[in-house]
């Protein structure tokens, strides 16, 4: 393994990590400070970190009835699905190209990965082959991401829910995109007591805060709650996340934006013959170079020499050879991003 590496951006347009280029206005900023001033930080915080959980489930209009546990990013609540799913045998499963997180969370964690391929042309699920294997190695722990990092499509709820009919174990619907979509997996709480729906406040424009939460079945959470390390949440992070989200209105027009802009940002990448652009659900989009003389990799370093950071992914996945994947920022920073690859390509 390596450990994972994060592109420094320093003095660079940054748009490869999928977060919201927006921040709160000021009149905002000076209540939030008065609101952590008065935080203990001699203290550890509420371990279950229930007034936060109170107003997500509010604020956020959680499914009643439902259980929530929140980790540190949803990075660290797939580390708690590892350690409470694990074991001889045990294996997570996901269709791949996807998350990196799960096949290295499983990896760091002793789990056995399976990986099934998504159709190369749209990234949808090939379901034959999905539930055939899913049948031959039962796994314990099924990731979908909903919509797909990095390929920004989403699956239907009929494919979700021949999905779930066949999961052994749980199957975890990762809905980090929900912010920039329609669609959610919700109603299949009430149908299927083994999913469960994994988010986070990261894309919707909090990704420093590390809060990510997952809902579902109470049995199942209360399990997962037993390998949660105690005060997982601090109080930093509690009490500016009830701030960000008795504000939310804030976060939601900033979606609402975004999703324009991402638009308007598809629109312009297909009208450059060197570029197959696929649609997306989320707040990126990713593109592929084609008939052109320079490599997805050329692109990507010559954007960054004119100080624009985006994500290259030709080194990775198959499937996404020449791909590059760009985070929608502010609409001045899409212009930049686009004058620059427009004079490249
Ligand atoms: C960004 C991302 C996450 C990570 O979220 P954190 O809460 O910031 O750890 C999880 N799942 C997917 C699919 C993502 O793209």
């Amino acid at each position: 393994m390596s450990a994972y590496h994060v592109a420094d951006a320093t003095g660079m347009i940054k748009l490869d990590a999928m977060e919201n280029p927006y921040s709160l206005p000021e009149s905002l900023l000076s209540e939030w400070a008065e609101r952590v001033k008065s935080v203990d930080i001699n203290r550890y915080p509420d371990p279950g970190a229930e007034q936060l959980k109170q107003v997500m489930r509010d604020q956020l209009r959680l499914p009643q009835n439902t259980g929530l546990i929140l980790g540190n990013g949803s990075d660290e609540i797939i580390q708690m699905l590892a350690m409470a799913f694990g074991g001889a045998g045990r294996s997570f499963m996901s269709m791949e190209p996807t998350f990196v997180m799960y096949r290295m969370i499983a990896a760091m964690n002793g789990l056995e990965y399976i990986n099934v391929e998504l159709n190369t042309d749209d990234f949808s699920f090939d379901m034959e082959k999905t539930i055939q294997l899913i049948e031959k190695h039962q796994p314990a722990v099924v990731f979908i991401a909903n919509p797909n990092n990095p390929t920004g499509n989403i699956h239907s709820m009929d494919e979700l829910r021949k999905i779930a009919a066949v999961c052994p174990g749980v199957l975890i619907i990762d809905e980090a995109y929900a912010p920039f979509t329609d669609m959610t997996a919700e109603p299949l709480l009430e149908e299927f007591s083994n999913v469960l729906i994994m988010r986070t406040v990261s894309k919707m424009g909090l990704a420093g805060l590390r809060l990510g939460y997952l809902i579902g079945d109470e049995q199942w959470i209360a399990e997962l709650d037993k390998v949660r390390l105690p005060y997982n949440i601090n109080v930093l992070t509690q009490a500016a996340a009830i701030f960000a989200l008795e504000n939310r209105g804030i976060f939601d027009d900033q979606a609402r934006l975004l999703r324009r802009d991402r638009e308007a940002m598809l629109t312009s990448l297909s009208e450059n013959p060197h570029v197959h652009a696929w649609p997306s659900e989320a707040n990126f989009i990713l593109f592929k170079i084609v008939d052109s003389k320079l490599s997805a990799t050329e692109v990507f370093e010559s954007l960054k020499s004119q100080g624009v950071l985006i994500k290259n992914l030709s080194n990775g996945h198959s499937a996404l050879q020449n791909c590059l994947r760009v985070t929608v920022g502010t609409t001045e920073e899409n212009a930049c991003f686009l004058e620059a690859l427009n004079s490249i390509l």
